[in-house]
Order: C-alpha cells, then structure tokens, then sequence
C-alpha cells in the first residue's frame, strides 16, 4: 500500500500474469500523471522486486515519461501545504519524494521533507542503497529575501482624493468601485494598490501559493508577492469563480490574499457578476459538479473601474457627454443593487485639469502610505482580530459606534439617500477605518462625513 499525495492509496496485487491497480477512495477524482510513479513503485514492491515496508514512511508524485524520467506536476505545493495545515502527526518522519522541478515550491512547506528525483531509477536506487550519499538528497528551499516589487503610486499625476480613498481601502480591507472617464489613471491606480497593503504574512503567502500551484501558475519567484488577477470582461463565470468537470479554482480563487481588478465592470456580463456576491461576503466558495464538490478559498479585495455613461465622459470637464440619461440610467443599472451593495467604496476619478498633466508626477510614495496603512491594520487587529472589513453583526455595534454628532450625520444621510442597512453598516465600518488612519479611538463626525462621500459615486441607492 503506498500513499500517494495527500488522502489517496495505491494498492497493487501481482499475479503471474496480471497486476491489478487500485486507486482508493473510489469517489475522488483522479486525474493527473502524478499517480505513475506511486503506481510504478506499487507494482514494483508488488512484484517483489523492491521491499514494501519501507515505502510506507513515503508519499511519492510525479508523472513518468516512457523513458522513466520524473516530469513535474500541477499542485505540488497544494499537497505539502495540505499536510502542514492538518497537523499531519507524521509529518516529520514522513518525506515526499516528488520530481526534482515542483522541489522549489514544494520545499516552501519548512517542515516536511522533500526528496527530489529525476527518474524512477534514482528512486529505486533510493530504497536499495546501503550508501547514504546514494540517497535522494532532502532539498531546502532557497530562501526568497527580495522585498516585493511593486510598481509606485507616485508615478501617478494628481488623483490625490482617489489616492486617500486607496489609503483608506488598503487599510480596512475594503473593497472599492472607481468611477471615472477613459484616460484618467484607473488601471494605473489600480496595478498600484498592491504596493500600499500591508506585507503578506508567511501563512498568507503559503495559502495564496498553494492555490496557484493547483494551475502551475505557482513560481517561487513570486513568493510573497500579492497576486493581482484582471480577468477580461468576456470572462465566463467558470473562468471567474472556478469549476469544470473536475473543479479548478477561478480568478478569484487565484486572487486569493490579492486583488482583483474587475475593468469596466458594466461589460461583464450580468449573471457572471451576481455570482460574485456569496465570495464577497464569505471569503470563500463551494463549487458542486454532480457528485463532486470542492471548496476553494477566495479572500480577494475587489478593485473594480468603470466609466460613468457608455461615452464615458459624463461629468468631464472638455469632453461633452452625449448620452441621454434613459442610456445612462440603463449602463450604471447593469450593476446590480445587491452588488453595489457589497462594495464598500464608490469614488470618483476625475479628469485631470490640463495645467496637470504637463506637471511632473510628485505624489507622496507607496512606502510612506504603505506605513500609515501598516499601522493602522494593527491596530485593528490588536482591538478586534481581524480587519475592519470583515466585521460582522455584533461587532459592529461593539466597535463602530459613531460620537453623537456623527451617528446624527449618518441617520440624515441614510434617509436621504434611501440606504439599505447593509448600506448603512459599510459606511460605518468605512468610517471605523478613516478614525484607525488618524489613531483616533473614537469615531467623530469628520470621519463618518468622509466616509458617506465614498459611496456617492454612482446612482443613488
Ligand atoms: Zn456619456
């Protein structure tokens, strides 16, 4: 009996004639090559010709080229990070012996030993030698020291009211919708927001890796490094939220601990956008096909951009908007109210005056955002566990109680804006940011005020 990745057993009987294979449990789904060498080693011990009990202080992967090479697998660093998570109690005895390419991002797990191999001959060559230096090697993953490279926010001319908006954002974990004419830095605002976030912690960056070694997009050079995923609008809902006949994670799956920049947000198509709002709010999501079901982590930050109208330049300083507002009412309705719902900041980008954009670029860097941003999630998380954003119910009473004159702001605000109390909730958990920015313990009127101006970009709700 021989393991083979995590939760599968190779079972192999020989007879003079036949060798049978059984892959067990017989309910999850097998595909993949990573089976041929635990099938191999399975019919080999089966067979006599190399002893069984040793095998079993190993779980083996790779995919045998007819010549008996080792070729690498998709999820290598999905099946150690699985074995780390649950307390495997033989993780330490146990090794895995996987194809010398996946070594890197496997050995990102520290504490479970991994033995590269190039052939099924040196793993053979493995379990028979009496000499040590015969043995496959453990391999130590080379330690990644590079800081993350992040293109600058001060490349970007002016915007300084989006750029605070950002700042406030990558504090609270808030999602955020811009709203602006072509032309006027959105995307570039946008690839930009990753470097202001605080920095990935080891268990967010192996997390975030794993996933992406479930679809060999996994390099160790990126370790560390948010990902930030930015889908096409003609994305279908599969290539969005993850699925297929044996389910593979989406975009925001991949997004997972990143971004997600959703560009031109109206264009998506409709019910590929709803399906969005159950991962929004739960941080997850479960894909069913028949009899399958998978679970995929997705605690993206959704960073969405649109035009105001289809010309794009209503509200534009030169440009005239030529739109009727029947047309404009239709375009902004193709989002739905339940999502808008779900975004927490609405802003707009405007366009920039002319006397601007012959100026150099001088705004402040994303290292010095980056440290108020830094300080301000620690003190959420030293008051209540977790950011601002993912504060629920209770807790929202408990830590988002606005002073007497704000909260008086925001009843006025949200009867004349006709709120929903899923609505009225964001812009308090919003403000509760805006009062962390400024070390403030309590929440006053300024900041509930600024707080209400980052959901007036759009339509009325
Ligand atoms: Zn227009």
């Amino acid at each position: 009996m021989i393991t083979a990745g995590l939760g599968y057993i190779v079972q192999c009987n020989h007879t003079t004639l036949v060798n049978t294979v059984n892959l067990a449990p017989a309910d999850l789904p097998k595909e993949s090559g990573r089976f041929d060498l635990p099938i191999a080693l399975g019919i080999l011990a089966a067979s006599q010709q190399m002893p069984a009990d040793t095998l079993e202080r190993y779980e083996f992967a790779g995919e045998l080229s007819l010549s008996g090479e080792l070729r690498p697998i998709r999820g290598a660093l999905a099946m150690t990070y699985a074995m780390h998570h649950r307390g495997d109690q033989n993780r330490q005895q146990r090794a895995f012996i996987l194809p010398r390419m996946n070594a890197d991002e496997a050995a990102l797990v520290a504490d479970v030993t991994i033995l590269p191999a190039d052939s099924l001959l040196q793993v053979c060559a493995h379990f028979a030698a009496h000499d040590p230096d015969a043995r496959l090697q453990r391999h130590v993953a080379t330690p990644v020291t590079a800081l993350p490279d992040y293109p600058d926010l001060a490349e970007v001319k002016g915007q300084a009211q989006a750029k605070r908006a950002l700042e406030v954002a990558a504090a609270g974990g808030h999602s955020v919708l811009m709203v602006g004419p072509p032309g006027t830095g959105k995307s570039m605002l946008a690839k930009r927001f990753a470097g202001i976030l605080r920095p990935m912690t080891d268990e967010e960056a192996l997390e975030s890796a794993a996933v992406q070694s479930l679809t060999s997009g996994f390099s160790s050079a990126r370790w560390k490094l948010r990902p930030f995923r930015a889908p096409h609008h003609t994305a279908s809902g599969v290539a969005l939220v993850g699925g297929g006949g044996t389910p593979r994670p989406g975009e925001i799956s991949l997004a997972h601990h990143g971004l997600l920049f959703l560009d031109e947000l109206p264009e998506f198509h409709r019910s590929v956008l709803e399906v969005l709002r159950e991962p929004l709010e739960s941080g997850h999501i479960t894909i069913s096909r028949a009899a399958r079901q998978a679970d995929f982590p997705a605690q993206f930050q959704l960073i969405a951009a649109m035009n105001p109208c289809p010309c794009g330049y209503l509200g534009h300083t030169s440009n005239r908007c030529r739109c009727t507002p029947d047309l404009i009412a239709r375009y902004q309705g193709k989002i739905s109210g339940p999502l808008l719902d779900r975004i927490d900041m609405q802003i707009q980008v405007g366009a920039l005056p002319h006397e601007d954009l012959l100026k150099q670029a001088d705004g402040e860097s994303s290292a010095g955002i980056a440290m108020r941003v830094a300080h301000a999630a620690a003190t959420q998380l030293a008051r209540q566990g977790k950011p601002n954003h993912a504060l629920t119910g209770n807790e929202i009473e408990l830590h988002c109680q606005p002073d007497n004159s704000g909260e008086q702001l925001l009843r006025t605000a949200m009867s004349r804006l006709n709120w929903s109390a899923r609505a009225y909730h964001r812009v308090l958990k919003v403000a509760r940011t805006i009062a962390d920015l400024g070390n403030e313990s309590t929440i006053s009127k300024p900041h509930v005020a600024e707080a209400i101006q980052y959901r007036r970009a759009l339509r009325e709700q």
